[in-house]
């Protein structure tokens, strides 16, 4: 099992957790425990003592010492008698108080000065606990002598091993049960994490059709619904990206191909007049001017793909911006007999914009109006303001564009009809162009289209404070 999976982290969590309060809680009950028994023990000596010191009417009280004794046998305990010399007198025999032996200074002093004592101590050379209880003997407000009496601790020791191993049984107990249900945790939380990394590597490979199902409501599930999204986005891409090659390929295949062959027939002199000849050089100027155009528009869009475009946001008068750009397409127009109506009122709100993509785009639109209208038709150009926006409409009465073919206007090298668009000379990214820049300056862009009717195109843009005749 790998070192840094989610388990093993989440396990040691949980495992250090356990024993970090586990602990000390089993030092704290053992303690317990401890102390409980041996004080219990202590008070049964104390009680036993006290009632039998009491009752002694002499330090040589034989028959009284005969049912001390006795008693104490009951109890599992031993007891002796030393007199105010120190000097054991009887003794039931316990080991280090025998008969006729001095009892030790500690136990001596407090009891010849009417002190109790209870101390716990450990035989000579060997490994035995016990717990002592000493009580002076008085007679007549005297002391005479003191009666101890002494009990193994191995009940006492007994009882706390028997908690210990209960204790240390529901430890291990619960050290299982926690590994378990680590364990269990860890591999439900991990599992989907696994199957998510399966699954991006196989989407990393490239395939797109790998699925990945997680019906959980959390984190993890909508983790894995970003996965999926992700993967739709690359698929999408890709789609994108085939389509967008081979409709490079075939755009620039085409003028080079009409560049190669012509000039192969000016090179190789196979035109019959200086006139074909001619003829020929403008096919190569109209051909290399295009692919220019071509390349130029692509770089463009690519750079507008990667939101590298500058843009010069600036105070920008619409009404200005349209007048140019009609002066600079005016003269197409003219050749086609088309003549361009712009309607421009003073009042209109400023734009804060970019005045020189706004140019590119008009002129991208009404080129496009002049490029699919007949002869000696008109365009109308006017702007609209409202509340919010700014709308200008740009209006051919042209060949108009099928219904079956508007919502694909604005890809990438869409074309109507491939041939009537060459022939026109577009290079089928205009569109394209014009709508990534107006969502750029934060407008939009819609058409509308009747086949043989024409075309209206409505742009609307975000306006700002100023109005026009605040310029000055
Ligand atoms: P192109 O360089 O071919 O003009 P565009 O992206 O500018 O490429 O336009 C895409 C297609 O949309 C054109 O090929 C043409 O079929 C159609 N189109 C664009 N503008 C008009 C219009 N004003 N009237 C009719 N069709 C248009």
């Amino acid at each position: 099992m790998n070192i840094n999976s989610i388990t093993f982290k989440l396990g040691g969590i949980i495992i250090v957790l356990f024993l970090t309060v586990f602990f000390p809680l089993v030092f704290t009950i053992d303690q317990l425990f401890t102390s409980f028994y041996k004080n219990q023990k202590q008070e049964e000596l104390d009680h036993f003592a006290t009632k039998y010191s009491a009752s002694i009417s002499d330090v040589d009280d034989k028959a009284a010492y005969h049912m001390f004794k006795m008693s104490s046998e009951l109890i599992n305990a031993d007891l002796f008698v030393f007199n105010m010399k120190g000097k054991i007198i009887k003794s039931t025999g316990i080991l280090g108080f025998q008969e006729g032996t001095q009892v030790s200074d500690n136990i001596f002093q407090p009891i010849s000065k009417k002190q109790t004592v209870g101390i716990e101590y450990s035989e000579k050379g060997g490994d035995q606990k016990f717990l002592l209880s000493g009580k002076p003997i008085i007679i007549g407000n005297e002391v005479k002598g003191g009666l101890v009496v002494v009990s193994n601790m191995d009940n006492v020791n007994t009882s706390i091993a028997k908690v210990r191993i209960w204790l240390l049984v529901s430890v291990i107990g619960s050290l299982f049960i926690a590994i378990g249900f680590t364990f269990f945790i860890s591999k439900k939380l991990s599992s989907p994490l696994l199957k998510m990394e399966r699954a991006t590597r196989e989407i990393a490979k490239g395939k797109l059709k790998t699925k990945l199902v997680v019906p959980t409501k959390d984190e993890v599930g909508s983790l894995a619904a970003a996965i999926m999204d992700l993967e739709r986005e690359l698929e999408d891409y890709r789609n994108n990206r085939r389509e967008f090659f081979a409709n490079i390929s075939h755009e620039l295949r085409t003028p080079i191909s009409y560049i190669k062959g012509y000039s192969k027939v000016v090179k190789d002199e196979l035109y019959d007049s200086e006139e074909e000849k001619k003829q020929y050089l403008m096919i190569i100027y109209d051909e290399s001017t295009r692919l220019a155009e071509l390349i130029n528009d692509l770089f463009e869009l690519a750079k507008m793909e990667e939101g590298k475009l500058d843009l010069d946001f600036e105070w920008v008068d619409i009404s200005e911006v349209l007048i140019s750009s009609v002066k600079k397409v005016d003269l197409k127009a003219k050749e086609k007999g088309i003549h361009i109506h712009l309607s421009t009122k003073t009042g209109n709100p400023f734009l804060f914009s970019d005045g020189r993509r706004l140019e590119q785009i008009f002129i991208n639109l009404i080129e496009n109006a002049i490029r699919y209208s007949n002869q000696d038709t008109k365009i109308d150009i006017y702007i609209a303001p409202q509340k919010r926006d700014i709308q200008i409409f740009i209006i051919d009465s042209g060949i108009g564009i099928p219904k079956d073919d508007l919502p694909f206007i604005f890809e990438r090298f869409y074309r109507v009809e491939k041939s009537r668009s060459r022939s026109t000379g577009g290079t089928g990214l205009g569109l394209a162009i014009v709508k990534n820049l107006v969502e750029l300056l934060g407008g939009r862009i819609e058409i509308n289209s009747v086949e043989n009717i024409g075309t209206t195109f409505k742009l609307c843009f975000p306006i700002g404070q100023k109005v026009s005749e605040e310029k000055e």
